[in-house]
């Protein structure tokens, strides 16, 4: 007989926070633009996940958010169609150049995941996405960089080497998402992340998704998000 209480366990979310909005059950309740949803039905997402039904409007109205939960809940669309809306949403900003979205990874294999997810809902809407991580000839990098992006997909030490280049600033960031947040600080990347965060101004929209919340990421989320709405999905550590 299955395990029903387990598999009823994994589903569970929790949402705590003040004024949290109201979840969504479609993709049309978050008012994307056309070519947005166009995009999403190309990828054939039928309707979003349990933590995009949480986390899409929240992270729309612009909150900062902690989000708990393990790899295959559909974290990556909860934070790129919020951040391809909230680029839209910036007005022209003349010659000021860097990324606007800023999206840090643990690996060169996950920073590759998010670039190629977020270059599918990108590209119908102008936007373009570059991936900075080792194992690419820096050179390369630099040009592409160099050429202008509004996403950048990051592993934390290649981003800061192309910051030390002047390949980009930080100047145009106003969102922020740190992705696996546990496993960067496994990789010893907490350094490199907290020089990141303290290069992004601080009225930036930031968020923080881990798989578990050991002391030292519940510490950073602390000292770096404001106001934020927690989510947690299933039994997780
Ligand atoms: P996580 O980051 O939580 O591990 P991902 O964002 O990588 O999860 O998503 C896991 C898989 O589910 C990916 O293949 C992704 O394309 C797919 N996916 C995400 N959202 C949806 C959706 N709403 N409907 C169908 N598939 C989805
Ligand atoms: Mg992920």
């Amino acid at each position: 007989e299955p395990d029903v209480t387990e598999y009823k366990k994994s589903l569970a979310i929790h949402v705590s926070g003040f004024d949290v909005p109201r979840p969504v059950k479609t993709f049309e309740d978050c008012g994307f633009s056309v070519e947005l949803m166009k995009a999403i039905a190309k990828q054939a997402y039928e309707r979003p996940t349990p933590i995009q039904c949480q986390a899409l409007p929240i992270v729309l109205s612009g909150r900062d958010v902690i989000g708990i939960a393990k790899t295959g809940s559909g974290k990556t669309a909860s934070f790129v169609l919020p951040m391809i809306v909230h680029i839209m949403d910036q007005p022209e900003l003349g010659k000021e150049e860097g990324p606007i979205g800023v999206i840090c990874a643990p690996t060169r294999e996950l920073a590759h995941q998010i670039y190629l997810e977020a270059k599918k809902f990108a590209r119908a809407s102008g936007i373009r996405v570059s991936a900075v991580y080792g194992g690419m000839s820096k050179l390369d990098q630099f040009k592409e960089l160099k050429a202008g992006c509004e996403i950048v997909v990051a592993t934390p030490g290649r981003l800061i080497d192309m910051i030390k280049m002047k390949a980009l600033t930080m100047l145009r960031a106003t969102y922020l998402v740190l992705d696996e947040a546990d496993r960067m600080f496994d990789l010893g990347f907490e350094p490199q992340v907290r020089s990141i965060v303290g290069q992004i101004r601080p009225d930036r929209q930031t968020l923080l998704f881990s798989a578990t919340m050991p002391r030292k990421v519940e510490k950073l989320a602390r000292e770096i998000l404001t106001d934020p709405v927690r989510i947690t999905v299933g039994e997780v550590g």
